[in-house]
């Protein structure tokens, strides 16, 4: 009888085990969720600008909706995208680095992404890189 008791103990004991893992890995599971939503989108090309004329024409210095680009730098990494591909506002990651999709341009159509740099050397050295992959939060 003694050995019974002490059997029906250990499969108590190890069913406690199970159910408070099982508790465990659903609460990880469910904290996972609040993690920010991503989409991953791949294949864009990236290229560069500045607050300059060439780079800007009529918009020099401002962003598409007349925000000073000076003041908006100071608050985040800015990239123009189009806005029917990459909601406006939406956090872009590229290269590992957070950008705000808060600028539009004339030629940045479908999968490109155009990246607000300081000056204009800086962008010519830029270039142009294809093939990339991106994280856009919503
Ligand atoms: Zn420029």
């Amino acid at each position: 009888m003694k050995n019974f008791t002490d059997r029906l103990l250990q499969i108590i004991f190890i069913a406690i085990i199970c159910l408070t893992s099982i508790f465990v890995y659903k609460k990880c599971n469910e904290s996972s969720h609040q993690l920010p939503e991503y989409k991953i989108l791949r294949n864009f090309t990236l290229t560069a600008y500045c607050p300059c004329t060439i780079c800007n024409g009529k918009y020099t210095g401002k962003l598409y909706d007349g925000t000073l680009i000076k003041t908006a730098k100071k608050i985040c990494n800015i990239i123009a995208v189009d806005p029917k591909v990459i909601r406006m506002g939406s956090i872009v990651e590229v290269h590992g680095i957070l950008y705000r999709a808060w600028d539009v341009g004339s030629a940045i159509k479908g999968k490109r992404i155009d990246i607000l740099l300081d000056t204009h050397t800086e962008t010519i050295e830029f270039g142009i890189k294809k093939g990339i992959t991106i994280k856009v939060y919503e």
